[in-house]
């Protein structure tokens, strides 16, 4: 059954003149509300919806944070999480990086881990960081909730880029945080409210439809990345392979910049192109955005629900141009 999709701004106030649930789209609507509350029940927390991931993660580190407080990052995670931090810099935040498989370090106002870091893959010290006295946010987009449900290993909060896997068809930017605690999604969805941070009712409508083939999706996507990730680690021209053991997401190395150019642009069903979590398997070669963040020839690959056979050819024969 699909859900309706209501892209009213308004709603009447009820007989008595008194505001009824839903009144003006800001504060709250009908299908962002049947999103959260789906996404919420994955995620076994309080989800709140905003317009793109680094949205919810800038709606989420304002509303936390006070001029002067510092953020404990993963190193090597997504690098637009730093560049989003660096943003914020101005009104007085501040970063730490750290190993996530180890213990965050002490002194800081909100710790923040990735789960699998991208395009590094690591794993992030889960006990470790709920042992920390400050909050701990569990960016788990690469995870999904089908992988890993951060609040259950103590986090206060999961994040998620819901453009990628959630949504799950490279037609919709979204983002998503689910709070542990009540309280805290209160105070959170005041702070949307008042800033405007929110999501629109038509994204939050293709998130509803993608999260009824979520568990399907991911369960394949990951299978597939394991395939291609074992085929990989035999390929001479292949140098290192990082995969988890979970997820859609795994990145390799070939020798320099130069190869992992000529691997990607030279694929023909895998598409050479940025993000993630689609249904269409995506190459890309990292340094374009990371630079000396990542190794020169790092190429990350995103699975999707082509046949592997068909996608391990593909990439073998990309990999004899490189
Ligand atoms: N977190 C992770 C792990 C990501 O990979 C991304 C985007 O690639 C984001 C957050 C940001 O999400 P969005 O592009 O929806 O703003």
């Amino acid at each position: 059954m699909s859900e309706p999709l209501d892209r009213s701004t308004i709603w009447p106030y009820d007989e008595q003149g008194e505001l009824p649930e839903f009144n003006y789209q800001r504060f709250g609507s009908p299908t962002v509300a049947a999103a959260e509350a789906a996404l919420g029940e994955l995620d076994g927390g309080t989800a709140l919806l905003f317009p793109s991931g680094a949205g919810a993660t800038t709606a989420l580190v304002l509303s936390l944070l006070r001029p002067g407080d510092t953020i404990a990052l993963a190193r090597g995670g997504y690098y637009g999480t730093g560049v989003t931090f660096a943003a914020l810099a101005p009104w007085g935040l501040q970063v730490v990086e750290f190993d996530q498989t180890g213990v965050p370090p002490e002194g800081v106002e909100l710790v923040w881990l990735e789960a699998p870091s991208n395009p590094y893959l690591t794993m992030p010290n889960l006990d470790a960081a709920a042992a920390h006295p400050a909050p701990v946010v569990v960016d788990a987009t690469a995870a999904t909730p089908i992988h890993l449900r951060p609040l259950e290993h103590g986090a206060d909060f999961a994040l998620h880029s819901a453009t990628k896997y959630l949504a799950g068809h490279d037609d919709v930017l979204l983002g998503a945080v689910i709070c542990r605690d009540g309280a805290a999604a209160e105070e959170l969805r005041t702070f949307r409210s008042r800033t405007g941070i929110v999501a629109a009712p038509d994204p939050a409508w293709l998130l509803l439809r993608g999260l009824k083939t979520l568990e399907l999706r991911v369960r394949r996507q990951s299978k597939t990345a394991a395939f291609l990730a074992e085929r990989l680690r035999a390929h001479p021209a292949v140098e290192i392979v990082r995969y988890p053991g979970l997820g859609g997401l795994l990145s390799f190395d070939v020798a320099d910049a130069a190869t992992a150019r000529k691997v990607e642009t030279s694929t023909r069903v895998i598409v050479n192109a940025t993000s993630l979590g689609g249904v269409t398997t995506l190459i890309e070669s990292r340094s374009r955005w990371e630079g000396d963040r990542v190794p020169p020839g790092l190429l990350r690959i995103s699975t999707g629900l082509e046949d592997p056979e068909i996608l391990w050819a593909d990439l073998e024969q990309a990999l004899t141009q490189g």
